[in-house]
């Protein structure tokens, strides 16, 4: 499933075909959409929509080009109207700076009033924002204090406007345009954006992409965006689809929660598999007891699974390129099933990876590299740091002092047992990369330097 964010379904453009563009956003697997007011009447018109369509919801605000008309009234109306169980969120509302066809005092009023009913309310709010980055960023700042949350939408800046905005805990979506063969630079600022923080959405009936442009929008052509967006982060159309969906979930609460708790996973055509939250490590970055998600997957454990409860989990291996023992926590904290699991995928002839923080000889008490060999094709293990005390300042082991050097010594036995071996380590201004670097030569390994917070 995935979610239109944004759209303008009340325009009289869908007038006589909308049950038509509806079951064709169902049929591309478009199971929510958002409707944006624009104006109070428009706002009115979502929540109609909203209380005819299942998975139509409404957003409701007054756009900026209509700032200096909003009169004590309308506000009124607006504030009585946001208690309609379907609203989900406030907006449009912003700053144009560009049409200009309110005066930029009333664009600024009518702005911080919405950003104060979005927060009265709880809501996330839905931005505009066009040639006025500096005095949009400005009242956002104004209003951050835990409570502001929402999207800009179609966003058009640059890398740096687009990082304060991720800074101030806001998501950003790119319609359309992101699609259009000169538009190289949204697509490179969108790289720069954490897929983590992007919606999908049309803006119908406006910005078509390619290769509609220039005709009336509809829900359903964000099939068209979701290819872009997938080659921009390298990941595939089901990992962007299920990535929004998710963000869009935690953002307005509509659409499907992810099933928490996932043994096996995929990503790309990579099939990943979470056996444990252990860890005998403790790293400074590690999100697994706060935020427990990679990649729209929720990797929380309620319990441990069984091997056969990991087979199951699994299913048919046969399409996918490689399968990768993950998750959040260290899989040779929970080496039987690892190794049980590893025979059952060798057996299928399927290539297997093994991310570990090294520790495994220390969990398990004896020298453990061996036992993986002609199961194992690649490890990938955890430096992190040049030193000992740096490894323990940053990771926290369990086993204190033991730690690095055991990993060092795993290190070195797995390039008798496993054929690819690789250290990484986490990109952070405390660690000397060039001397890990030299470590990984020395050790005669290959070495990666992963992006902070970057994961799968
Ligand atoms: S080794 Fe991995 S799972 Fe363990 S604390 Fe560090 S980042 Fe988290």
């Amino acid at each position: 499933m995935i979610i239109d964010t944004h759209a303008h379904l009340d325009f009289p453009e869908y007038k006589s075909d909308l049950e038509s563009v509806l079951s064709r956003a169902k049929d591309a697997d478009v199971g929510c959409i958002i409707n944006v007011g624009t104006s109070l009447a428009s706002s009115e018109k979502s929540i109609t929509l909203a209380s005819r369509f299942k998975n139509v919801y409404a957003s409701i605000g007054i756009h900026p080009h209509d700032a200096s008309k909003v009169s004590d009234q309308n506000w009124q109306t607006l504030e009585r109207l946001v208690k309609d169980q379907k609203v989900v969120a406030i907006g449009e509302t912003g700053l144009d700076y560009y049409r200009n066809r309110s005066p930029h005092e009333d664009q600024q009023r009518i702005f911080h009033k919405h950003l104060a009913l979005a927060k009265a309310h709880n809501l996330p709010v839905i931005i505009h924002s066009r040639d006025a980055s500096e005095d949009c960023l400005r009242i956002l700042n104004e209003h951050k204090n835990g409570a502001l949350k929402g999207v800009v939408h179609c966003f058009s800046g640059t890398k740096e406007i687009a990082r304060k905005c991720i800074e101030l805990g806001l998501y950003i979506s790119f319609a359309g345009p992101i699609t259009f063969s000169n538009a190289n630079n949204i697509r490179e600022v969108a790289k720069s954006v954490p897929v983590e923080r992007i919606l999908l959405e049309t803006d119908s009936p406006f910005l078509s992409p390619q290769p509609k442009r220039g005709e009336r929008n509809e829900p359903s052509y964000l099939s068209f965006i979701i290819p872009v967006l997938a080659d921009i982060y390298g990941l595939s159309v089901n990992d962007i689809k299920r990535i929004t969906t998710f963000n869009a979930y935690k953002l307005f609460g509509i659409g499907v929660p992810e099933q928490e708790g996932k043994v096996a996973y995929a990503i790309r055509n990579s099939l990943y598999i979470n056996i444990t939250n252990r860890c005998s490590n403790v790293c400074s970055f590690c999100m697994r007891e706060t935020y427990p998600i990679v990649k729209g997957h929720h990797l929380g454990l309620k319990r441990e699974p069984t091997t056969e409860e990991v087979i199951e989990a699994i299913g048919d291996p046969t399409g996918y390129d490689e399968i990768v023992f993950c998750g959040y926590g260290e899989p040779t904290e929970r080496l039987d099933v690892l190794l049980a699991v590893a025979r059952f995928l060798k057996s299928k002839g399927k290539r297997i990876r093994l991310d570990t923080n090294g520790h495994g000889d220390l969990i398990n008490g004896r020298h453990i590299a061996h036992e993986f060999k002609g199961l194992v094709d690649t490890v990938c293990i955890s430096l992190n740091a040049e030193t000992a005390e740096k490894y323990e300042e940053i990771c926290k082991p369990v086993f204190g002092k033991k730690a690095y050097p055991a990993l060092i010594q795993f290190i070195k036995d797995a390039k008798q047992a496993i054929p690819n071996v690789q250290v990484s380590i986490v990109e952070s201004p405390n660690v000397d990369i060039e001397r890990c670097k030299k470590i990984a030569e020395e050790l005669g390994v290959d070495f990666r330097v992963r992006k902070y917070n970057v994961l799968g």
